[in-house]
């Protein structure tokens, strides 16, 4: 846990939140700031600074974040796909430096912002 991080402090109830989901591992969350007509985040609680930073010791938690994401997508309502995006590190657009996976949809999720490809 890292004192001053914002998803650490979202993780700690500190911050609030719009939970979409939440276990011993992980947290899933809407984006205060949505780029998609559904936009949530899916974190590990621990602090994992983004892929650069996990290692196999990681592995359980990372695999939960991924095998969460279409369980979670289809109770948001996205039954017909969905986008995930990880950016890391300053090149990547990484803006909060706690690893997050963006789960993004609706009627064109393609168009979203987030400097897709
Ligand atoms: P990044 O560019 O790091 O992949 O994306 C960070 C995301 O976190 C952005 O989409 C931004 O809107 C979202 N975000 C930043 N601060 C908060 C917050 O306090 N609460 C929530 N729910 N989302 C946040
Ligand atoms: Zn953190």
């Amino acid at each position: 846990m890292s004192q001053d991080c914002i998803f650490c402090r979202i993780a700690r109830g500190e911050i609030p939140s719009r939970k979409v989901y939440e276990d011993e591992d992980v947290l899933a969350f809407h984006d205060i700031n949505p780029a998609a007509p559904v936009h949530f985040l899916i974190i590990p609680k621990v602090h994992v600074v983004n892929l650069y930073d996990a290692d196999m010791a990681h592995q359980a938690v990372l695999g939960k974040v991924l095998g969460m994401a279409g369980q979670l997508a289809r109770e948001q309502g996205l039954t017909d796909g969905f986008r995930t995006i990880i950016n890391n590190g300053r090149v990547g657009r990484q803006e909060v430096y706690h690893l997050h996976m963006h789960v993004l949809g609706g009627p064109d999720p393609l168009r979203s912002g987030l400097n897709t490809p």
